[in-house]
């Protein structure tokens, strides 16, 4: 459907001198990735673009180009909300729903830019005027390429993009092992390695960046797993005391619920975060095969995502949460058990 409005986008996009691009809230490698690959493509094309964050970022991300740049809402509310007032168009990218962007979506209900959605998740809310979804495709980052191409500038692919872009597609896909990997993605990401992106590089900017408290914080988390056989589930909890313990900070937990999926026949995992200075107890859901983690966060725990991932939240204890859970658990046993 977008292909058949890429015209009036071009036009859009012609007239349009001042733009703002929002990723969701606690944004992540493909979220940021596809905000500043988007932002480099238009701020070379002569736009004066900007990237604003509803909130901050893990320490893993802030070497993408571009980051200097980029502005947190929660931090810089009046200069943001001065240039989403000033802005013709507005991207948002990676999400579905203006409520995943937290306090910035009255700013942005306000507005009256042209809104275009890029985003892969399940059932987008319809606020944009121009709506690029697609929930097979693996990543954000994989869309803003097609979106690039599809404005027939696949050749102003700069390294800098080509790095933004690689990097988003690599996270979202697990390194390139999760299902939602296709043969295309492959294709995507060969174009961005010969147009500059340094693979080994990247790979090791975000995964070999680790702290010792984030590998203390993980053997804390695995000796705090509970394993459910019959119902091939497995799932992890840390606490507020125990995240203190080891001097957490943002982005030292990411990755962490894969492990419960990593056990032979395990295939839903779940992690519970406590996060006692918003009262929640944050949750991601990760499932291999058919099992619907997106329906499930959804029906129990405010959230939603992909079919094989998810996130979600609960105003319970972080006990009363797991209790809460390990009640629901039996509904799906049709699904579960083998
Ligand atoms: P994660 O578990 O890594 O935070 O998120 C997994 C997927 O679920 C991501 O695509 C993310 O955007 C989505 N997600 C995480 N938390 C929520 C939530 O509270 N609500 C919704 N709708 N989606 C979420
Ligand atoms: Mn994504």
């Amino acid at each position: 459907m977008i292909d058949n409005r890429i015209l009036e986008i071009t036009a859009e996009l012609a007239k349009a001198e001042n733009i703002v691009i929002v990723p969701h809230k606690g944004p992540d490698g493909d979220a940021m990735g596809s905000t500043l690959g988007l932002w480099h493509f238009l701020k070379d094309k002569g736009h004066k673009a900007t990237v604003i964050a509803p909130n901050d970022y893990p320490h893993f991300l802030k070497w993408l180009p571009g980051n200097d740049e980029v502005i947190i809402y929660e931090n810089e509310t009046e200069r943001s909300n001065g240039l989403i007032a000033e802005a013709e168009i507005v991207f948002t990218l990676d999400f579905n729903d203006l409520s995943r962007c937290g306090l910035m979506q009255e700013a942005l209900l306000e507005s009256d830019a042209v809104f275009v959605m890029i985003d892969h998740h399940q059932e987008p809310s319809d606020y944009a005027h121009y709506t690029y979804s697609d929930s097979k495709m693996s990543s954000t980052c994989e869309m803003v390429y097609k979106f690039i191409d599809k404005l027939r500038a696949s050749k102003k692919i700069t390294p800098e993009i080509a790095t933004c872009l690689y990097t988003g597609i690599m996270t979202d896909t697990g390194s390139f092992r999760f299902s939602s990997t296709s043969s295309d993605t492959h294709r995507v990401i060969a174009d961005l390695i010969d147009k500059g992106a340094d693979n080994a590089q990247i790979h090791n900017n975000i995964y070999d960046t680790n702290s010792e408290n984030k590998l203390q914080l993980l053997g804390t988390a695995l000796q705090n797993l509970k394993v459910n056989k019959d119902l091939r589930t497995a799932y992890i909890s840390l606490s507020q005391e125990e995240l203190d313990r080891h001097n957490f900070k943002k982005g030292d937990t990411e990755g962490f619920v894969n492990y419960g999926l990593s056990l032979d026949g395990i295939i839903f995992a779940v992690i519970f975060i406590e996060k006692a200075n918003e009262s929640i107890i944050k949750m991601s859901f990760r499932s291999k095969g058919d099992f619907n983690v997106n329906k499930f966060a959804r029906a129990h725990f405010e959230g939603g995502g992909h079919i094989n991932a998810a996130g979600g939240k609960s105003d319970l204890s972080l006990n009363d949460t797991i209790v809460k859970f390990n009640k629901i658990l039996p509904e799906y046993k049709e699904e579960l058990s083998i």
